[in-house]
């Protein structure tokens, strides 16, 4: 009965959401508009505005940006970073004197075959979720094969992730990787506490084991914005689970689950827990190590980045509407050799007046990590690829309009009516900030908006894999029974040489 529930109350939070985006796009004529809405009009507008302005401006935008929100110890951190940025980069090159800076305006020969993670390399799934309920899961492989599910879609999509988990480990069992069961996951990220991302956990990890640990933003801060029978769930999940939480930021300690389904408490977050996640009481950067150097990095969480608060120089959180929550999502990177990953859950960016934490991480990435000056190669889109999310100041600092090719993912599930919006479309293709790379969507819902330079997996699947050590990756999609729908390759963008547009 709950799960119906859910998705009722899901799918009116999706109306909610739509009837904003409509009032936006319409020329709503004045008669149909009241008050309210020609408040959220023009609010839209403004922000419209706005972001055009950033879109001229792009980098330099997000330059003066942090610079102007820097203390003298941030600069500090910052010159650090820059050298030990150059000191890599001569390493780099002195150890590997052929790997000069490459021309990206070719790209490299695409695989035929459907992907599968090989040994050294990098792998990424964000998977085909579908029925009813509103589902996003992403499948990470490391290059020595760890596991790490990224959000694990709804109560009723545990069966479909168990099989994708089955299949890959089977296959990479079958490839030179070490030996590992098919029924273990090694970590779980949870981007944030509703349903969508989080609720499929619990059953999932009742098929299979997890050896690392479940990473989450923290029971703090559980607002009207969450959804409390997710924070439950996932309370109880980890509660069976003893020795494998992982919180960002610290709450009270809990007495049990069971507290959790009403009044929640909404102490804050004192800054996100450090280092090695598998190590407790590390320092530095927030991570999953792989090998080779290569890591998953937790940049934000919680309104936190670079040891800097939202809240502090913001507006508080929205704590009523369940953008709230997403405002709150931890947002990652995958960095192996010069390919990079971001993902961010559902973090929202200012449309349809949701907080604009996008634009403040955008401004405070170049302090922990280097997506910060190179951008992105791969992007995953907030918000199912609705407006809320995926703002031209967080395109323009992670998929940069600076010549080489990028590409952007979406997790959309036929329940996610509407997606993707026309503007998260019309903002990611603006500028030729893609140049060759496309768009890449699980599916399109109904109501969703298409282009000819989108790619849908009708239901299926998109795979990313990395070749030579992540100078080069692969992108594909497949469809639900596994044919492929297109394969694209690209050199991944911190190895390109400088060029124009
Ligand atoms: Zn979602």
């Amino acid at each position: 009965m709950r799960i119906f529930l859910m998705i009722a109350l899901l799918f009116l939070v999706s109306c909610g959401d739509e009837g904003k985006v409509t009032i936006s796009d319409a020329d709503a004529t004045q008669s149909d508009t009241d008050i309210s809405d020609e408040d959220v009009q023009s609010e839209d507008r403004d922000v419209a505005e706005q972001d055009g302005d950033v879109v001229a401006g792009d980098s330099d935008m997000v330059h003066s940006d942090a610079d102007s929100s820097v203390s003298d110890e941030d600069v500090q951190s910052e010159d650090r970073d820059v050298e030990s940025g150059d000191a890599d980069a001569d390493v780099d090159a002195a150890e590997v004197p052929d790997e000069e800076l490459i021309d990206c305006s070719i790209r490299p020969v695409s695989p035929t075959e459907r992907l599968y993670p090989v040994v050294g390399e990098i792998f990424y799934q964000q998977i085909g979720l579908s029925g009813f309920s509103m589902g996003e899961s992403a499948l990470f492989v490391g290059p020595e094969g760890k596991v790490i599910l990224i959000d694990a879609g709804n109560d009723s999509h545990d069966k479909v992730i168990a099989s994708v988990i089955d299949d890959t480990v089977s296959h990479m069992n079958a490839s030179g990787f070490p030996t590992k069961s098919t029924k273990e996951i090694d970590y779980a990220i949870i981007t944030h506490m509703h349903a969508d991302h989080s609720d499929g956990l619990q059953d999932l990890l009742e098929k299979l084991t997890i050896t690392g640990k479940i990473i989450h933003r923290g029971f703090v801060d559980i607002t009207n914005a969450a959804e409390d029978a997710t924070v439950s769930q996932l309370c109880d999940t980890i509660q069976s689970n003893p020795g494998h939480e992982f919180a960002l930021c610290e709450g009270p300690t809990r007495t049990g689950c069971s507290d959790w389904s009403s009044g929640f408490p909404s102490t804050g977050c004192n800054g996100l827990n450090a280092g090695d996640v598998s190590v407790d009481g590390d320092s530095g950067y927030t991570y999953i190590p792989l090998a080779g150097g290569s890591k998953v990095q937790i940049v934000a969480a919680n309104g936190y980045i670079a040891g800097k608060s939202y809240e502090a120089t913001n507006d508080p959180i929205l704590t009523e509407d369940s953008n709230g929550e997403n405002a709150r999502s931890v947002a990652g990177v995958v960095e192996h050799g010069n390919f990079r990953l971001f993902f961010a859950g559902d973090l929202t960016g200012g449309g349809s007046s949701t907080d604009p934490v996008e634009q403040f991480y955008a401004g405070n990435i170049v302090f922990v990590s280097d997506a910060g000056s190179h951008g992105v190669d791969v992007l995953h889109a907030g918000h199912h690829g609705r407006d809320t999310s995926t703002s031209s100041l967080w395109l323009g600092a992670l998929l940069r309009a600076d010549g080489p090719s990028r590409n952007m993912v979406m997790g959309i599930s036929a329940a996610h009516i509407n997606s993707p919006h026309q503007e998260t479309l019309t903002n990611t293709l603006a500028n030729n900030r893609l140049a060759e790379g496309r768009i890449w969507t699980t599916t399109v819902s109904t109501g969703g908006a298409t282009d000819p330079l989108l790619i849908n997996a009708n239901g299926g699947s998109i795979l990313i894999r990395t070749a030579e050590q992540g100078k080069i990756y692969h992108i594909q999609a497949i469809s639900d029974n596994g044919t492929i729908v297109e394969t694209r390759s690209y050199y991944s963008a911190k190895g390109c040489e400088p060029s124009g547009h």
